[in-house]
């Protein structure tokens, strides 16, 4: 299955949009302080996956519950993979995605670890131009403000059989988002988690499913009883190897000054492999600044931190983009500040520079934004 993007070969989307649109001054009242995935547009796409037909009946309708069997398989079994993307209004008016064929890969790649259904990557890039184009008008202005879409597939066969399912729905639906630090970017404190595992050698780490995430709130959960706002993840096996920071990868900062560099834990298959992270890599050499994939351990950690060697540590994901780490507590392997304990340089830098190309205020070197409408 092809998941490359031609530019004319989009699957075509019946659209049979809202008769019952929210009012302008409604819209304008929730773009005014979007919060995160609170306000849905008034629209969304789907599409669905039988043996028989393969995918059929694309189309974009109104945004409503839906009407689901209790014995539907992915409430079960939890067959349930999903995406996340944002769409920037830049200055000139147009509205762009940043990267989006990079996630309708990790789409596919989701959905053959859960044995489900592949979704074309024209099918997934189709559906986001459908609905951002019916939906333009929910895109904030802004920066850092964005329409958060939130591709996600599940599995609707009706029936209690464990085994694949034989019919899937995929579902697209968007969310205005303001911005993440709408009070300047504020460092994280956070916990490492010795006693539970995100992910292990063979288990679904490099999927995006849902999932991982039911798995991950009790840790979530231990840390904000320490006071953290973050959960951080060591590997399954040695539990001193650092993966990622709850639903972000993580960056460590070794020297400073002119011999900064940047190393990012390795993808190791337990690791979710972050556009963002993968675009920071890229970024970085732009500004000179050399970065590679490595490992770092909990001690590398901590004596980095007291020797200096660590400057900066930061999280990236689509959400927030970049996050700071100020402040590291554990259970066994004490509590330490990193750098200041507040917003590095470095971090900073990086930080303009990503966000500079995703809303248009620089120009898009590699590539990378595709315009919609
Ligand atoms: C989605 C996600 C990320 C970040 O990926 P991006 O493509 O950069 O948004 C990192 N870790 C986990 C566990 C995730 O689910």
């Amino acid at each position: 299955m092809t998941t490359t993007h031609t530019g004319t070969s989009l699957w075509p989307i019946e659209l049979n949009p809202s008769d019952h649109p929210a009012s302008a001054e409604a819209r304008t009242a929730v773009l005014a302080d979007p919060g995160f995935g609170r306000s849905f547009t008034d629209n969304l796409v789907r599409a669905t996956w039988t043996q028989d037909e393969g995918w059929h009946d694309a189309r974009l309708e109104a945004y409503a519950p839906l009407m689901l069997d209790p014995a539907t398989n992915f409430m079960h079994y939890g067959q349930a993979i999903f995406e996340g993307l944002k769409a920037y209004r830049h200055s000139d008016g147009s509205i762009r995605t940043f990267r989006p064929m990079q996630n309708a890969e990790r789409f596919a790649n989701s959905a053959r670890r859960l044995a489900m259904a592949e979704l074309p990557g024209e099918l997934f890039l189709g559906s986001i131009e459908a609905l951002v184009r019916q939906d333009r008008d929910w895109v904030p202005e802004g920066r850092e403000k964005s329409l958060y879409l939130r591709p996600f597939m599940i599995s609707t066969e009706i029936g209690l059989g464990v085994r694949p399912a034989n019919q899937y729905e995929y579902l697209l639906i968007a969310s205005p988002a303001g911005a993440y630090f709408p009070r300047g970017v504020k460092p994280v404190t956070v916990w490492l988690s010795d006693d539970y595992v995100r992910a292990a050698p063979g288990g679904t780490g490099e999927a995006k499913c849902a999932g991982n995430y039911a798995a991950s709130l009790v840790a979530q959960a231990e840390a904000a009883q320490h006071g953290c706002d973050q959960v951080v993840w060591l590997d399954a096996v040695e539990r001193k190897w650092i993966e990622e920071m709850g639903g972000m990868n993580l960056y460590f900062v070794l020297g400073s000054g002119d011999s900064a560099r940047l190393v990012t834990p390795e993808l190791t298959g337990s690791l979710l492999p972050g556009i963002t992270r993968a675009s920071l890599l890229t970024v970085a050499e732009d500004l000179g600044i050399r970065a590679e994939e490595g490992k770092i351990s909990v001690d590398d950690w901590r004596e980095g931190c007291a020797s200096g060697g660590i400057s900066e540590v930061f999280a990236c994901g689509t959400a927030a983009v970049i996050t700071p780490v100020g402040e590291v507590r554990s259970r066994t392997s004490g509590a330490w500040q990193v750098g200041e304990g507040g917003t590095g340089p470095v971090t900073t830098r990086l930080r303009q520079a990503l966000l500079d190309i995703q809303t248009g205020e620089a120009p898009d070197r590699h590539n990378w934004l595709h315009t919609i409408c």
